[in-house]
């Protein structure tokens, strides 16, 4: 089968011939690949840089977010049948671990992540645990559903805070913020302010329906969250963009005992934070990772079903698999939203 595989140490892939994947476990379900987007993790494996290097094992097939059809089912596998259509979770849990058993599967301390731990989703089939698979309601159009998985992660994150009646400020509007704004005003959140530095992006939250949209390397964020709050500031700082500015000017522009919900990763740990400003002004902070399994499937494929969350716009470059370099600059220059790459029909 085709698959962009990350070959040999160094940047970018190939696409190569490999071996179609078997079904070794009874509870693993075989499924053909019919659409990937790339994420942020993908672009730092193409780029090789010091975390690829430390985690990724070549020669590995990249890639996690997908939608497939059901090609072949273990014995032990309840809930799929072959030609079921399916997103999946990218983060494959144990099962056993003290988190799996307390109904915090997301946080699974025997995690392995496709495309990271061990072969991923660019190639025409993929091997996986009946777990991770969400079969898809037939009303979702396949095209989107490779993304449910980042949308996954801004229902997370927004979700995690009580936005009715709020004044929201999004830092970042990558793929993850720009749909954060959409699922900031499902949940009630009365005014969404984003701040972003890429003028594509900023195009993004305005067709995202953002309220107000700051530019941080035009005018000083703080003042203009300020003069948009009658100087009280916002009540919940949703931080998508990994920037540790983006970040402290996000507490300094938060109204006292506001909430922030940290999304972000950030380039360096420990990151530099004001903490003394979080500690004064009394901030609660959610720190979210992943996709809550799966109560966050649920919501996204209702919020998607009844067509409340619409990411027609999010996804704004379809790309057959052999042109991946090309999405894969196009990602890397941030003027695209989310990029899709068909891999089989
Ligand atoms: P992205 O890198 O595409 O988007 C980040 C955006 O932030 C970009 O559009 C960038 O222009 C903008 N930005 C950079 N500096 C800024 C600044 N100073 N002020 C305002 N905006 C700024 O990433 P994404 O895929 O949308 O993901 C968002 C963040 O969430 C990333 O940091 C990513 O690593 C992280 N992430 C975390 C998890 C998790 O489980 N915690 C999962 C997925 C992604
Ligand atoms: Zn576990």
């Amino acid at each position: 089968m085709k698959a962009i595989v990350k070959k040999f140490p160094g940047k970018g892939f190939v696409l190569d011939e490999v071996e179609i994947p078997k079904i070794e476990e009874p509870n693993e379900v075989k499924v053909k690949v019919l659409n990937a987007s790339i994420c942020g993790t993908d672009l730092h494996i193409w780029k090789w840089d010091e975390w690829s290097q430390e985690r990724i094992k070549t020669p590995q097939i990249d890639g996690h977010e997908f939608v497939g059809e059901v090609v072949e089912v273990g014995p032990m596998v309840k809930g799929l049948k072959p030609g079921d259509i399916v997103a999946s979770e990218t983060h494959i849990p144990c099962g056993v671990c003290k988190q799996c058993k307390t109904g915090k599967m997301h946080v699974c301390k025997n995690m392995k992540i496709l495309g990271v731990d061990r072969d991923g989703v660019f190639a025409e089939y993929v091997v996986v645990p009946e777990i991770v698979l969400w079969k898809l309601d037939p009303s979702i159009p396949k095209e989107y559903a490779s993304v449910m998985e980042p949308l996954g992660n801004a229902i997370h994150t927004v979700t995690s805070v009580d936005l009715r009646g709020k004044t929201v400020l999004i830092t970042g509007a990558g793929p993850i913020g720009a749909i954060a704004v959409q699922v900031a005003k499902i949940s009630g959140a009365a005014t969404v302010i984003v701040s972003e530095v890429s003028e594509y992006r900023i195009n993004m939250a305005k067709e995202m329906g953002a309220d107000y949209i700051i530019n941080p390397l035009e005018k000083n964020l703080v003042e203009e969250v300020m003069k948009l709050t009658n100087n009280d500031g916002a009540d919940v700082l949703l931080e998508m963009s990994g920037n540790p500015t983006a970040l402290n000017d996000g507490i300094e522009a938060l109204t006292n005992a506001g909430e922030a919900a940290i999304l972000g990763v950030f380039p360096t740990n420990p990151v530099p934070f004001a903490m003394n400003t979080a500690v004064f002004k009394n901030i609660t902070i959610h720190c979210i990772t992943g996709r809550k399994m799966f109560e966050t499937w649920q919501i996204a494929s209702e919020w998607l079903r009844t067509k409340r969350i619409d990411l027609s716009k999010l996804i704004t470059h379809i790309l057959p698999m052999e042109e991946f370099e090309k999405g894969f600059e196009l990602m890397n220059s941030k003027k695209s939203g989310k990029i899709v790459l068909k891999i089989s029909e």
